[in-house]
């Protein structure tokens, strides 16, 4: 296999990466099974097929609102609101002493959260609006 972390090729299915020190299963940039590139959100290997590990498409989207967490970034953004919402309290507030960056920071947040690709503190995409 492959380490989906680094992309080295290990012997058998080791708990830990020697080449990067990971778990070879958590990672997304790599194929497990030929050590292609993925993208992160793939859910099989384009060259090869397999299905890419730990990630599926339920468990990887969040239970948060995508409409709430837009909504909040773009109203209440310069405090935080939608980190807090997200229960992500320590850039929320980082976000609300630096009132969002001077905005840029919070403007750059309403457009990862209006795309979907905003992710709450378990790494999950918030796609469900
Ligand atoms: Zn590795
Ligand atoms: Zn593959």
């Amino acid at each position: 296999m492959f380490c989906r972390n680094c992309g080295k090729e290990l012997i058998g299915v080791p708990e830990i990466c020697l080449g990067c020190g990971a778990k070879p299963l958590v990672g997304s940039s790599f194929c497990q099974a030929c050590g292609v590139k993925t993208s992160p959100v793939a859910e099989f290997c384009v060259k090869c097929g397999a299905g890419l590990g730990l990630k599926t498409v339920a468990g990887n989207v969040s239970g948060k609102s995508r409409l709430a967490t837009t909504l909040l970034a773009w109203f209440l953004g310069h405090f935080g609101a939608h980190r807090f919402y997200l229960e992500k309290y320590g850039t929320a507030i980082l976000m609300l002493l630096t009132l969002g960056g001077f905005g840029i920071w919070a403007l750059i947040d309403f457009i990862i959260a209006v795309t979907g690709s905003m992710r709450d503190k378990e790494g999950k995409l918030i796609t469900n609006w």
